[in-house]
């Protein structure tokens, strides 16, 4: 995809419905991907932490997720056509990943959510492979990315929050061929 620069990330100049088959497609080929969907935020963090902005450009996919970054682009002129949201975007994957029987590991959020998540996740997406659940309590990363390794899921989801989630997959996301994504506070939106 071609990309506008905006807050020195250069973001995918595209739709969901756009990137969402390509994603798919990456899963299906093995292909190692990271999914960085940066708010104003994140893209204000990155502006002021060069080395947290290096590891962004690292991802495969920037996508922009949140008004402030269209506007941002608008005043370039070079305008993006829509938000492209983490929380849009994992209930996307989810829902294909139950119907073409892929798997994904869940990481991040506190216990007593991810206690709720579970069986929600059961009922929302009864053909998902859930590879892993854990909260995003944990002092070790070790045995975490060596059970990620070991079960090698399609899609893994980080809800540690910025900039840890990213931090966490830039450093470990070469431990399988699949898709990386770090999601915010979206586990305790599905967990409702
Ligand atoms: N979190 C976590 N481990 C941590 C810090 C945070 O699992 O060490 C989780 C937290 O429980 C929440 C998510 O990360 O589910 C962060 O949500 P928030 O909306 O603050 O993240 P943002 O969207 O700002 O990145």
């Amino acid at each position: 995809f071609p990309t506008v620069t905006v807050l020195d990330l250069p973001f995918v100049k595209t739709t969901a419905a756009a990137l969402l088959p390509v994603l798919q497609q990456r899963i299906s080929d093995r292909q190692n991907t990271f999914v960085v969907t940066a708010n104003p935020e994140i893209a204000m963090y990155a502006h002021e932490h060069a080395d947290y902005r290096d590891l962004l450009l690292s991802a495969d996919f920037i996508t922009p997720d949140g008004v402030g970054i269209l506007d941002g682009a608008k005043i370039l002129k070079q305008p993006l056509p829509e938000r492209i949201t983490g929380f849009d975007t994992l209930q996307a994957l989810l829902a294909w990943g139950s119907d073409h029987h892929r798997s994904a590991y869940f990481l991040g959020a506190k216990p007593a959510v991810i206690a709720q998540l579970k069986p929600i996740l059961a009922r929302d997406y009864p053909g998902l492979v859930i590879a892993g659940i854990r909260d995003g309590y944990f002092q070790d990363a070790a045995p975490i990315v060596a059970d990620i390794e070991a079960q090698q899921p399609d899609m893994v989801f980080a809800a540690l929050g910025f900039p840890k989630q990213e931090q966490f997959i830039h450093q470990h996301r070469h431990v399988t061929k699949g898709l990386w994504m770090g999601v915010g506070g979206s586990f305790d939106v599905l967990a409702g």
